[in-house]
């Protein structure tokens, strides 16, 4: 379990102050340019260099590295705030450097790895992606395809992945591979820190998506790439469990980006209801809004609360995995019942893209599908719910 986050105590002073900076920072830094970003289909690179020197890339990265040490909460904080403005694209991909592959280093590296990457993670010279699915290996990690050998003093890294978060823009890749080929199963697995300029790793296109427009997916390929034999990370052919461990922490993150982006929709739905009118009063007179609008409410509320229990076990280092997938399935499945709901009370205009609601009901979809899809969450759930006592 991550230690990430249990030595510094934050006053809620530190959160409003961390909050306003994150305000300040989207009206300067997002807001004028976001338009033209999903036209592209990518930030530019110098936006990751502006998130490092604003101070929210990495902040769990330990003192002893330069970083903040901050607990997990800083950083749910963080996507909260880029989620509930709208911008759930960006939080993902802030998600996917700092919650899926900064954690790697900062559980699993050696000293000399530390040394080298969270500086860099945490000022945005180096973007962070984390590579784990392939093209035949999405919820089944387990049959992944992609090997890494060791030949001599390095490591021989052949095979691809597909949907990786950053892909596009990453200096690292946190790459998950079989090295032991003969083993079954979760067994023969290993993480490597890859730097993506070697020789023989090429990306792919960028893949165009349903929402999440400014943020890069792509597909990479590895065609004998050489590592280091200390490009590994962690235990060898202890890989999977490394995985598992750290989906904790990505699963509390699509949750917080869920209950977050959905408020956000909900407040902006409240507002149109209360000034759009038909058959001569306003659309919030009706019963079936106002009833509607407290289904809606309660539903976030009751998952907020959750996720707030959910994030103070983290930051004691007892998060299982069947409590966070509780978080993520629930908290995802609302956010897409939610956002479809507030759609409706927009009428036409709701699936028109100039409203900011057509775009979250795009961007939301994705939440029930990537970091385990829904029935994986409920198959971790069946499962520790049935075993034997
Ligand atoms: C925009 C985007 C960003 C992503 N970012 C990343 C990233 O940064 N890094 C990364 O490694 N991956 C990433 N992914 C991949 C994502 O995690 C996978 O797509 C997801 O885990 C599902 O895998 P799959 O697509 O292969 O679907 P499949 O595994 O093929 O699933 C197909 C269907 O079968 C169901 N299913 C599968 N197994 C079972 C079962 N045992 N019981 C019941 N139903 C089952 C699934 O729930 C689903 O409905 C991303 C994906 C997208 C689209």
């Amino acid at each position: 379990m991550s230690k990430v986050g249990t030595f510094m105590q934050l006053t809620e002073e530190d959160f409003q102050g961390f909050r306003d900076t994150i305000a300040r920072f989207i009206e300067q830094e997002v807001a004028p340019y976001h338009e033209q970003w999903m036209k592209d289909e990518i930030y530019p690179r110098e936006f990751w260099n502006k998130l490092g020197e604003a101070g929210l890339l990495s902040v769990q990265t330990p003192e002893a590295y330069g970083g903040m040490e901050a607990p997990a909460s800083l950083n749910m904080l963080i996507l909260e705030e880029f989620s509930r403005a709208g911008y759930l694209d960006i939080a993902v991909s802030i998600c996917a450097h700092s919650d899926l592959a900064t954690p790697y280093i900062v559980d699993f590296g050696t000293e000399e790895q530390k040394q080298h990457y969270l500086p860099k993670l945490m000022s945005g010279e180096m973007v962070a992606c984390l590579a784990m699915t392939e093209p035949d290996a999405g919820s089944d990690l387990q049959s992944m395809r992609s090997s890494a050998v060791l030949d001599g003093d390095e490591w021989v890294l052949n095979g691809s992945k597909i949907f990786i978060s950053n892909g596009i823009l990453a200096d690292l890749a946190v790459v998950a591979v079989k090295t032991d080929t003969s083993a079954s199963g979760a067994k023969g697995i290993s993480m490597f820190a890859v730097d993506t300029n070697l020789p023989g790793f090429k990306k792919g296109r960028n893949l165009e998506k349903m929402g999440m427009h400014a943020a890069d997916t792509t597909e990479l390929f590895f065609e004998d790439v050489r590592l280091p034999k200390d490009a590994l990370l962690g235990t060898l052919n202890g890989g999977f469990g490394h995985m598992m461990s750290e989906l904790v922490r990505e699963r509390l993150g699509v949750s917080i980006m869920s209950i977050a982006h959905t408020e956000g929709a909900l407040e902006s739905t409240i507002d149109y209801v209360n000034e759009r009118k038909a058959f001569g009063k306003h659309v919030a007179d009706f019963q079936n809004t106002r009833f509607r609008i407290a289904e809606m409410q309660t539903d976030v509320e009751v998952n907020r609360a959750f996720f707030e229990k959910c994030c103070a076990l983290y930051d004691e280092g007892k998060l299982d995995a069947a409590t966070a997938a509780m978080a993520k399935l629930s908290s995802s499945e609302m956010q897409c019942r939610v956002i479809d709901g507030c759609l409706q009370l927009f009428g036409g205009y709701g699936y028109i893209m100039e409203y900011p609601i057509c775009r979250a009901y795009q961007d939301a979809r994705i939440q029930r599908i990537y970091a385990g899809t829904s029935e994986i969450m409920k198959e971790i759930i069946g499962r520790k719910a049935l075993a034997p006592k």
